[in-house]
């Protein structure tokens, strides 16, 4: 048994003193199976080279985040769209639009996902979706590209009830992640109610830790602390959890085993 973190960023600087003591203490938690999203052509190198370093447990995915997406999108598109032709990848992302940093470039945010999309649907990947201040928005793009075999998380989910909702009508899974654990998330008036088939866990590291680590840099190793949470508020055990939502991550990264290095 075992947990799998969808969402986690071990790749970056955050981790250069470190990596290797940190990924056994995720290991030492269980958690050894863990998605590492893409950011853009800068992080690329970084994220290959530690899914090869740890075949066992490390997955890459490929896409371009909604931060990243500037003037020059297109040309980092190419990028993305080249190395989904050369080697198989757990997902495309991650990807989606942010209204929270910068609005300036939300036309080419909107463009890039519609690509991504595109990307996914032609690899048959699942989406990872990062969506800030821009939860309509997002839903607004996404409605008209849905069909029956397109699947993926809304990464870092903090909406309301009527939100999470609408992601698993979609098809989709909600990624929670330590917002659980913050006393204003929001997140206990949602979890109660949505049955356990919806989530997957997710670390998001190096951001957004779990109390008692907010503030702090985030690591997998805590991602049963994201579990004990979502355990507590749906009167369920850490197990049941542990199993349920390492097996619908399975269920989304379906391509994962035939991943050949
Ligand atoms: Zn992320």
């Amino acid at each position: 048994m075992y947990h799998t973190d969808t969402h986690t960023h071990l790749y970056l600087e955050q981790f250069a003193h470190d990596r290797a003591e940190m990924l056994q203490r995720a290991l030492e938690a269980q958690v050894t199976q863990l998605y590492l999203p893409n950011i853009d052509s800068e992080s690329i190198d970084d994220m290959l080279e530690l899914e090869a370093k740890y075949p066992q447990n490390c997955y890459a995915m490929m896409g371009l985040h909604p931060c990243s997406v500037k003037a020059d999108f297109e040309k980092e598109l190419y990028i993305v769209e080249d190395w989904l032709n050369q080697r198989p990848f757990a997902a495309v992302g991650e990807m989606g639009t942010d209204l929270y940093w910068d609005k300036t470039f939300f036309a080419q945010q909107q463009e890039a996902f519609k690509i991504q999309v595109q990307l996914a649907k032609k690899h048959q990947l699942p989406i990872v979706i990062h969506c800030r201040e821009s939860f309509a928005e997002t839903v607004e793009l996404l409605k008209p590209l849905i069909d029956k075999d397109l699947t993926g998380i809304f990464h870092c989910f903090t909406g309301s009830l009527a939100e999470a909702r609408q992601v698993i009508e979609m098809g989709f899974y909600l990624g929670i992640g330590g917002v659980v654990s913050y006393k204003n998330g929001g997140l206990d008036k949602v979890l109660p109610e949505i049955p356990l088939d919806f989530l997957v866990l997710e670390t998001d590291s190096p951001y957004l830790s779990p109390v008692p680590y907010r503030g702090k840099r985030n690591e997998s190793s805590y991602l049963p602390i994201i579990a004990q949470k979502i355990a507590d508020m749906q009167g369920i055990s850490l197990t049941e959890v542990q199993a349920q939502t390492t097996a619908n991550a399975q269920k989304i990264f379906k391509n994962k085993d035939s991943i050949k290095y």
